[in-house]
């Protein structure tokens, strides 16, 4: 196979850059290791600036038909009270909510939207485990499928693959570990229709505890400090039952449904970036540029923004048959600081807010930080900002291509 790009992942990053590179006239395959989107490891947040994107490709009102929540204020719980953290409202953007939706939803309808361009190829349970290389450059991609092993040539590889990013450890790219001193662990209980709605964040004496939406139940992530999953064992499944009800009254005796470790999955927190995000014939945006923390809950809109930024800037030279290493490092610089920016923010809620939450034995207290935002609501407009649209936000400056469509 040859294309002009190869995609390695199909996440928000590798998805979204796959539809607007194919809907600028390039032609691009997009590589996913697993068979469907299916999974369950990942954010479901749609935010302000992703729906912008939506809306300038004209699809806004179509994405917006399948079922979603829209989120309107962050809202924390802290010890007995409710506060709220952040106000959308008055955010730059066309929608001025959080939508949450499974992000498998989300891929599907990226994909559905891509594959009408007849130069966008996707190629599920394909796994990518080498790199190409021919006269001091990447050329392609080594994949293995279910029928063997598979060879594609690309002018431009792109490593969209995640945080355990197969293409950046092939390509010996540089990683600067950001030490995440968190883990999650990852579990469902069932929602009833009188409960809250949206996320909920919990915080108690030692606990904290993220609520996600999913309709029919809750998506939870419960923070643990890093490496402390043997501690979490040892204190036995009765004893992490008996946190999550007490510090959510409202999930009362559904916190039964929790039976068996094998239905608490131990998801390890990530925050790391690279030096150079690139070399001749590569390229590596989203996590497997810049690994992102849970919180806040930005990684998704990250991604996506590195794929806009990405297509804006390589669409042309990649249809000219050109992309050189300066093109590669302006996707760098362009999305550098806004990458540090979060990542920064993020590390400094680790360690000041999540760090001493978790250690904290007696009464929970709001942080100063937190108890402005509910003196001075003007101010939760920040965070708002932070989450919603993040630094830099990116628009669509790619032109459609007028031929390639697919029929049907
Ligand atoms: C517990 C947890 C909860 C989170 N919650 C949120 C949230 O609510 N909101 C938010 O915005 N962010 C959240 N994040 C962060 C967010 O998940 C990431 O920042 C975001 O998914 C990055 O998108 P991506 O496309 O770069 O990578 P990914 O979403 O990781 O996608 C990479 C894709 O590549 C595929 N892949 C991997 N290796 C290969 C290979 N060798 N060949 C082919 N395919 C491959 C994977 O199967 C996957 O589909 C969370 C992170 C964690 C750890």
């Amino acid at each position: 196979m040859r294309v002009q790009c190869a995609i390695a992942g199909g996440g928000p990053a590798g998805m979204m850059l796959g539809w607007l590179l194919a809907r600028a006239g390039v032609s691009v395959v997009v590589l996913e290791k697993h068979a469907d989107f299916l999974r369950d490891f990942r954010g479901d947040t749609i935010h302000p600036s992703t729906l912008e994107v939506l809306d300038e490709l004209g699809v806004l009102d179509a994405f917006l038909a399948h079922p979603h929540r829209e989120i309107r204020h962050i809202t924390g719980r802290i010890g007995r009270e409710t506060l709220t953290l952040g106000d959308f409202s008055h955010l730059p953007t066309r929608c001025k909510f959080v939508a949450l939706m499974p992000q498998w939803d989300f891929l599907n309808f990226v994909a559905s939207e891509a594959r009408a361009h007849a130069t966008f190829h996707l190629l599920m349970q394909t796994e990518v485990t080498g790199l190409r290389e021919s006269d001091g450059r990447v050329a392609g991609v080594v994949a293995t499928t279910a029928g063997g092993t598979m060879e594609i040539d690309a002018d431009l590889v792109v490593g969209a693959d995640g945080r355990h990013s197969a293409v950046r450890a092939r390509a010996g790219l540089i990683v600067e570990d950001l030490a995440a001193p968190i883990d999650v662990l990852w579990l469902r209980i069932s929602r009833n229709p009188a409960d809250p709605e949206g996320l909920v964040g919990n915080l108690g004496a030692g606990i904290v505890l993220v609520m996600i939406d999913r309709g029919d139940y809750w998506q939870c992530a419960f923070v643990i400090p890093k490496g402390g999953i043997d501690d979490v064992h040892a204190r036995g499944l009765a004893a992490f039952r008996d946190r999550i009800r007490a510090l959510v009254p409202f999930l009362g005796d559904r916190v039964d449904e929790l039976r068996d470790w094998t239905e608490i999955k131990l998801l390890t927190v990530v925050v790391d970036r690279l030096r150079t995000w690139h070399k001749p014939g590569l390229l590596c945006i989203g996590d497997a540029a810049h690994a992102m923390s849970p919180v806040g809950g930005v990684g998704i809109n990250l991604a996506i923004q590195d794929a806009v930024a990405t297509a804006n800037i390589l669409a042309g030279p990649l249809a000219a048959g050109r992309v050189s290493e300066d093109d590669l490092a302006r996707v760098q610089r362009r999305r550098e600081l806004p990458t540090r920016v979060i990542q920064r923010v993020q590390l400094a809620i680790h360690d000041r807010f999540l760090r001493t939450a978790l250690d904290r034995r007696g009464e929970v207290t709001v942080p100063l930080a937190m108890r402005l935002l509910q003196w001075f609501p003007m101010l939760r407009r920040i965070p708002a900002r932070l989450v919603g649209v993040g630094v830099r936000p990116e628009h669509v400056r790619v032109p459609r291509a007028d031929v390639g469509r697919r029929a049907g």
